[in-house]
């Protein structure tokens, strides 16, 4: 099978905590290009400062419940980021994976479908082991890859979108990254960062500048022409959902 409207590949980003800065930087790239995007949200920070302590974000604006719904108007998507950002385990999974879903729905008012491993895979086994009965249907994780069309979609996969990764190897940005092995694979690219800023990123393993974000754009649309589709991610499950199983 091939993906919606005979599109060969999919392309799709996401932005964990949902700042506000993404209005006056990221969104009018999105519009300039036409791509959706998609913000994975802590439930208790809904138009309010980020709060989690020590985080590169900290005190950052969280875009408000009024926004959300303008962006999801766009096309944009939504998914829920754990009640507080904690690491998730066995003891706190109900309330960071399963009570979260709730609060961010009543704090939306709309249906959240999707959760967001917060802070490492390693909070990934507890987050699952409980998607089920939290009512997810799909999981978005930090382990980079391709995903594929019979890909487990409790554990998709993000490509992370910085302008330098970790040491030892402090790679440079690639706007390419993966896109010619999601061509190949006729796969779907979830790429991952969190408010790209012009010039400089808040963090250079966690974003992105604002050129970089245009120049992955510039390059998804000239390498995949009319052969990707452009999507959120819940779309894309949703058309998993509906068409293959
Ligand atoms: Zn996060």
């Amino acid at each position: 099978m091939t993906w919606k409207d005979g599109k060969r590949w999919v392309y799709s980003i996401t932005y964990d905590e949902g700042c506000e800065a993404l209005l006056d930087n990221a969104v009018p790239v999105h519009r300039k290009y036409g791509i959706p995007g998609h913000v994975a949200l802590v439930a208790r920070e809904v138009g309010v400062p980020r709060m989690a302590a020590g985080s590169s974000y900290e005190g950052m604006m969280i875009l408000s419940r009024e926004q959300i719904h303008m962006l999801v108007a766009e096309g944009w998507g939504v998914s829920c980021h754990s009640m507080t950002h904690a690491a998730i385990t066995d003891e706190n999974a109900e309330y960071e994976v399963v009570e979260s879903r709730k609060v961010l729905e009543d704090a939306l008012e709309m249906p959240v479908t999707m959760f967001c491993v917060p802070n490492s895979n390693e909070s990934y086994p507890a987050s699952r082991a409980v998607a089920h009965k939290a009512g997810y249907n799909s999981i978005l994780t930090i382990y980079d890859d391709v995903n594929i069309i019979e890909s487990d979609l409790l554990r998709l996969c993000r490509c992370p979108l910085h302008t330098e990764y970790p040491p030892p190897f402090y790679s440079a940005y690639d706007p390419y990254k993966r896109i010619h092995q999601a061509i190949d694979a006729g796969g779907w690219i979830i790429d991952y960062c969190h408010c790209p800023m012009p010039d400089r990123p808040i963090h250079p393993w966690k974003d992105c500048t604002l050129q970089q974000l245009e120049e992955r754009f510039q390059t998804v649309l000239r390498v995949g022409g009319d052969d990707v589709w452009l999507a959120e991610p819940n779309e894309v499950v949703e058309y998993i959902l509906n068409t293959k199983r």
